[in-house]
């Protein structure tokens, strides 16, 4: 299935494989003035190319090595042979050779399986800026959700083509690779760019998207705080997914454990290891282990914390 929105200058082509006429998950990619970002799953890449056929692709860029955004690079390759391919330097082996992705059975059926290409270029060679004759964007760095993730951000209009750094909603799920420190870091970068348009992979374009933005960071720091809550009261990880979520759901079976709230709760917990807790954190927590911690901390650990928590969530 595809679907094409313009957003002035902006296609947003919406991909994704049907099933009894619905879709199973979009993938979005943009062109833009000859600018091609990400390439949607291989299932739809026939119905990408018509839609190409309408306008010149003068350069392809991967937002990141995932198999819904780099899917239809090898067909758009073959025909637009003269377009250069650039990615991040850290997705040049996936690309180059798709098997690295070990695609579970359910990322295989929605989405289907890449085919190799070795003509990708780092980003690095063009100094992380790529110009269309009226556009220069500008890669910007955003791991987290893949370590190879980067974003585009254009200055003048501000937009941010910001591939899957974020993602909207409330997580009750998290996939297994995802690194939730990074996740934050790169949606406080998100946010400190300012971006008054925002195109994201889901294809939901979004006009003044910083409070969302902020509201997503608030939320996981809110989650990973309550998971350091819990676990200080004894409980186990599979008692906090109980506590928060109720167990676990049925996307955790259908992606044979890719996706489940214990991954959640194991990338809230590797991110609160990171992180210094404070006694406005353990407020109401009768842990002596965790009062031992605080009492411990060295003397200008608060004032850190403080401030960059009230940054998180401003
Ligand atoms: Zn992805």
């Amino acid at each position: 299935m595809i679907h094409v929105e313009q957003h002035g200058p902006v296609l947003a082509i919406r991909m994704a494989r049907g099933f009894l006429g619905r879709p199973l998950a979009w993938t979005t990619a943009y062109w833009v003035d000859g600018l091609l970002i990400d390439t949607g799953p291989r299932c739809a890449s026939g119905e990408l190319l018509k839609v190409l056929s309408q306008v010149p692709v003068k350069q392809i860029v991967i937002t990141h090595s995932h198999e819904d955004n780099i899917g239809g690079l090898e067909d758009v390759h073959a025909h637009f042979r003269n377009a250069p391919i650039y990615a991040s330097y850290r997705a040049l082996n996936t690309i180059q050779e798709p098997t690295r992705l070990r695609l579970q059975l359910y990322r295989r059926l929605v989405w289907g399986v890449p085919k190799a290409i070795k003509q990708v270029r780092a980003l690095d060679d063009v100094d992380n800026t790529l110009r269309t004759s009226d556009y220069t964007f500008r890669v910007i760095e955003t791991p987290g959700h893949s370590r190879d993730h980067i974003s585009l951000f254009e200055p003048t209009h501000r937009w941010l083509f910001s591939g899957d750094a974020f993602v909207g909603g409330v997580e009750r799920s998290w996939p297994s690779e995802s690194d939730l420190f990074s996740v934050i870091g790169s949606l406080q970068t998100l946010m400190s760019l300012r971006p008054e348009r925002l195109f994201p992979s889901s294809g939901e374009v979004r006009r003044n998207p910083r409070p969302e933005i902020a509201e997503k960071i608030a939320s996981l720091l809110r989650l990973s705080k309550e998971v350091s809550r819990l676990e200080a009261t004894g409980m186990s990880v599979d008692e906090v997914v109980t506590c928060l979520f109720k167990g676990e759901s049925s996307l955790r079976l259908w992606t044979g454990g890719h996706f489940s709230a214990t991954n959640l709760v194991e990338a809230c917990r590797s991110y609160n290891a990171l992180m210094v807790a404070t006694s406005d954190d353990l407020a109401g927590v009768p842990s002596a282990r965790l009062r031992r911690a605080v009492a411990s901390d060295p003397p200008d650990s608060s004032a850190n914390e403080s401030a960059d928590r009230g940054d998180m969530v401003r």
